[in-house]
């Protein structure tokens, strides 16, 4: 089996490189061109070419862009990457017979409500980036191909720039901290973010009624500042030198940023343990083994 990574670097990238490399040949690319293949979403004629080069099995699209805050001032490249390009490769995916492996965002939400969005739950982003990332869900499902979409939330890797390792570095910088207590959702690591794409991956493969959109998140829930209070801690319990010593909790509207961000962020993710006979741990075991692997304890 050929596999097509595309955004081979990226936190979950990253990861995928290790999870889907059992299952088959793995031709990764990341955003410049490589061997003349391209993997440059913002590139449509560069990467139907190197689809149709490559003609993969599956194309797994770890690919996105993740700036949420520019992606207000820079819509359109956000749109070019998030949306159009998805509709592409859907479309090649399609010609192909092939399978479309992709990730979605509960940013594609509003933040209404404390229950925890199911994947028929209407969709109604608040910000760009959440739109962008709207429009390639809409345009795969659309596009009559094969495809997996898993929408997750709250990112983290050893790897990556992320809320854990920006509060590590935040901590050993400053005394005070303001983190944000009422947005809610689930720190999700990329290695299981990966490993649950390459265990559903062979069973679709099988059994092709499994396509479909599914919500991948770590088991239970916190808010930024109860993360930031579990990294700190962590770190602390770790020995590690710190110059912070309060951590204030502070509302969404008492830190303006360009995007706005959905209050309730947290995923049902029943659809996907039930459709794969799959097991989600809860998010304080990824996150402390994250941890261990970056403060090297
Ligand atoms: P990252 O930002 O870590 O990785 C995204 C990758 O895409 C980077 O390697 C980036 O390269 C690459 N990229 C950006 N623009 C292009 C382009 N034009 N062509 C090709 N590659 C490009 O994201 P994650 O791994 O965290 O996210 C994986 C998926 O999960 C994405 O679909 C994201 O939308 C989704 N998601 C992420 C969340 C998060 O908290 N991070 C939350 C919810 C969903 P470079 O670094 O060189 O720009």
């Amino acid at each position: 089996m050929k596999i097509l990574l595309l955004g081979k670097n990226g936190q979950v990238g990253w990861e995928l490189q290790r999870s889907l490399a059992p299952l088959g040949q793995v031709i990764a690319l990341d955003c410049g061109t490589a061997f003349g293949l391209c993997g440059d979403l913002a590139d449509p004629v560069g990467l139907r070419a190197t689809i149709r080069e490559v003609k993969p099995d599956v194309i797994v699209n770890a690919a996105a862009y993740t700036a949420v805050d520019r992606a207000e001032s820079e819509s359109e490249l956000a749109s070019k990457v998030n949306g159009l390009a998805c509709q592409l490769i859907a479309e090649e995916t399609a010609n192909l017979g092939a399978w479309l492996i992709h990730y979605s965002s509960d940013y594609v939400f509003d933040g209404r409500g404390s229950v925890p969005w199911s994947e028929s739950d209407a969709a109604s982003p608040l910000n760009h980036y959440g739109v962008s990332k709207l429009a390639g869900e809409q345009a795969i499902i659309a596009s009559g191909c094969k495809y997996l979409i898993y929408r997750t939330s709250w990112v983290y890797a050893a790897r990556g720039d992320n809320f854990a390792t920006n509060m590590l570095r935040l901590a050993r910088e400053r005394e005070v901290l303001n983190i944000i207590n009422d947005q809610v959702g689930a720190p999700t690591g990329a290695d299981l973010i990966a490993d649950i794409t390459a265990l559903s991956l062979q069973q679709a493969l099988k059994r092709p009624e499994l396509s479909g959109l599914y919500h991948l998140a770590a088991a239970g829930e916190v808010s930024w500042y109860g993360y930031a209070q579990y990294v700190i801690g962590f770190a602390q319990a770790c020995g590690e030198q710190l110059v912070v010593k309060t951590i204030n909790p502070i509302k969404t509207c008492d830190y303006p940023t360009p995007a706005r961000r959905p209050l309730n962020s947290r995923l049902n993710t029943h659809k996907l343990r039930d459709s794969f006979s799959l097991h989600l741990p809860d998010w304080q075991s990824g996150v402390s083994r994250m941890l261990a692997e970056v403060l090297d304890k």
